[in-house]
C-alpha cells in the first residue's frame, strides 16, 4: 500500500477515530484501589470488540495479578512490532472540571473527558493505523493494552517475566506520550526514573497545649518542614551531594514557552539552575508530594508530636536510581533537626532510560506523516514499564510517541483533552512505521 492510500485512508476513517474514542471515554476505567472493577472490565471487552473489528486475526484477555486483564491482538509476520496503550485512566475527582468527565464532549477539535489523551488516544490510533491497512499490516503486529498503568503497581511485569514470549517484538512502540507542541512531530529521547520516600518524624509522646508548652517543646511538623527544605538551595536547586546530573544534548526548551505551558504566575521565578532541558531531562528532580499533619481547618492549639511526608525524586536517564534514593535517604537523615526520632521508607525507582534515536524508520514515519522534521525530546515523567521491556528484550528497539501535546492535553488534571487532529497525525506515522518496516 503506497503512502498516499494510507494517508487517505486515515483521513476518511476519522468519524471512527472520533466514535471510538467518545465510546472509550465514556467508561471510568480507573484502576485505583476503591473504584469499581466493572467500568475496567467494559473496557477491555471494548478494546478486545474494536481490535477485532480492526481486522485482528486473535485477540484475548491476558490475566495480570491483582489486576484489571490487559489485551492483547497478534498479526503473526516477521519483523514484529508492538503497539502499547493502556485503557485505565486516572480518578478525575479534581475540581475545575467543566462538565462530567466521563461524558465526553468536542470543543474546538479537542475531545475533553478523562483518559481522552492519556491514554485512550493511544488505543484509537492504533487501531485507527491497523484499519488504514484494511486490518492486514505487512509485518508482524502485536498490539498490548495495559489495564493498570496509572496505579503505579507494575504488575504487568510479573506476566512479562513469566512469558517472555507472550510480548517478544523488534519494535516496542509506546503510544503514551506527546509532542511537545500541538502540531510538532516530537519523539521523546529519554525518561527520568521515578522513587518515593516517606518521611515521618516524631519528637513529642503526645499532643500539648501549644501555649504552655509551646516554646520548650519540640514541634515535629517545625522539624519536618526545616529538614524538607534542606532539599533545595535558595534558588530551588537539588542541594543534595552525590547525584549524578548531566547536561542535555539535545534541542532546548524555550523558557517562555515552557512557561505558558506550566501556567507559571507572573513574578514567579522558575526554580533549579542550567537550560529548561538540562533541569526536566537531565537532572534531578525532587518535589514534596504531600503531609500528614493537621489541616488548616480543624487545627487546633496544640505542638505537634509527629508529622509525615511524601518526597518524590526523578531519576535522569546515566544516573544510577539506587545510589540516588540512598543519597536522598542519607541527606534526610543527616538533617533530623533537635534528634527528633525518625523512619524513612523508600520506595525504589524506576530505571531512566536513554533512547538516543535507536529506530530511524520511526523518524521517517513520524516527519513524514506531519511533513515536518522530527523534534527530539526528553520527558521529565516516567514510563516504568518501558524499563521493564528493555530488560525483557535488550535487543529490541523502542519508539516513545503519542497525542498527548504538552500545550493542552492537560492529562491527570481536571479538563483533560485531545485533538483528534493529532490522534490522526499519530495513527497516520504508525500506519507509515509500519510500511518503513516491510521495506
Ligand atoms: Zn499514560
Amino acid at each position: 500500500m503506497d503512502e498516499q492510500t494510507l494517508r487517505e485512508a486515515v483521513r476518511a476513517d476519522a468519524p471512527r477515530i472520533r466514535s471510538d474514542l467518545e465510546r472509550l471515554v465514556a467508561l471510568p476505567s480507573i484502576a485505583f484501589p476503591g473504584f469499581p472493577r466493572e467500568p475496567l472490565n467494559a473496557a477491555a471487552e471494548l478494546v478486545i470488540g474494536l481490535l477485532r473489528d480492526a481486522g485482528a486475526p486473535s485477540v484475548r484477555a491476558v490475566e495480570v495479578p491483582d489486576e484489571a486483564p490487559s489485551v492483547l491482538a497478534e498479526w503473526p509476520g516477521s519483523p514484529t512490532v508492538l503497539l502499547y496503550a493502556h485503557y485505565d485512566v486516572q480518578p478525575a475527582s479534581h475540581d475545575g472540571w467543566i462538565g462530567d468527565p466521563f461524558e465526553p464532549v468536542l470543543r474546538d477539535g479537542r475531545l475533553h473527558g478523562r483518559g481522552a489523551a492519556d491514554d485512550k488516544s493511544g488505543i484509537a490510533a492504533h487501531l485507527a493505523a491497523l484499519r488504514a491497512w484494511a486490518g492486514k499490516p505487512p509485518v508482524g503486529v502485536k498490539v498490548l493494552i495495559e489495564g493498570g498503568e496509572e496505579n503505579g503497581r507494575q504488575r504487568l511485569a510479573r506476566v512479562v517475566e513469566a512469558d517472555p514470549d507472550l510480548m517478544r517484538a523488534d519494535l516496542m512502540v509506546i503510544c503514551d506520550d506527546g509532542n511537545w507542541k500541538l502540531g510538532e512531530p516530537t519523539l521523546t529521547e529519554s525518561l527520568r526514573g521515578h522513587g518515593k520516600l516517606t518521611v515521618e518524624l516524631s519528637t513529642l509522646g503526645t499532643a500539648l497545649h501549644s501555649g504552655q508548652f509551646g516554646g520548650a517543646a519540640p514541634d515535629a511538623l517545625l522539624a519536618l518542614v526545616r529538614m524538607l527544605a534542606t532539599l533545595h538551595d535558595d534558588d530551588g536547586a537539588v542541594a543534595i551531594e552525590g547525584l549524578q546530573d548531566g547536561d542535555w544534548p539535545g534541542a532546548e526548551l524555550p523558557e517562555a514557552d515552557f512557561r505558558r505551558q506550566a501556567q507559571v504566575l507572573d513574578g514567579v521565578a522558575l526554580i533549579g539552575e542550567g537550560s529548561v532541558a538540562d533541569r526536566l531531562w537531565a537532572k534531578h528532580a525532587i518535589s514534596v508530594l504531600g503531609l500528614d499533619a493537621p489541616g488548616v481547618e480543624e487545627a487546633g492549639n496544640i505542638v505537634i508530636p509527629s508529622a509525615r511526608a511524601k518526597v518524590a525524586v526523578r531519576v535522569p536517564p546515566h544516573a544510577d536510581p539506587v545510589r540516588s534514593m540512598e543519597a536522598v535517604r542519607r541527606h534526610l537523615e543527616e538533617r533530623v533537626p533537635w534528634g527528633a526520632h525518625v523512619r524513612i521508607e523508600v520506595q525504589p525507582a524506576s530505571t531512566p532510560i536513554a533512547l538516543d534515536g535507536e529506530s530511524r524508520a520511526a523518524e521517517r514515519a513520524l516527519a513524514a506523516a506531519y511533513g515536518t522534521p522530527v523534534a527530539r525530546m526528553g520527558s521529565g515523567g516516567s514510563v516504568p514499564l518501558v524499563a521493564t521491556l528493555r530488560e525483557a528484550y535488550p535487543d529490541a528497539a523502542f519508539v516513545l510517541w503519542g497525542a498527548q501535546d504538552s500545550d493542552h492535553a492537560r492529562i491527570h488534571a481536571a479538563n483533560e483533552s485531545v485533538s483528534l487532529d493529532e490522534v490522526a497525525a499519530i495513527a497516520l506515522a504508525e500506519a507509515l512505521l509500519l510500511r518503513e518496516l516491510a521495506g
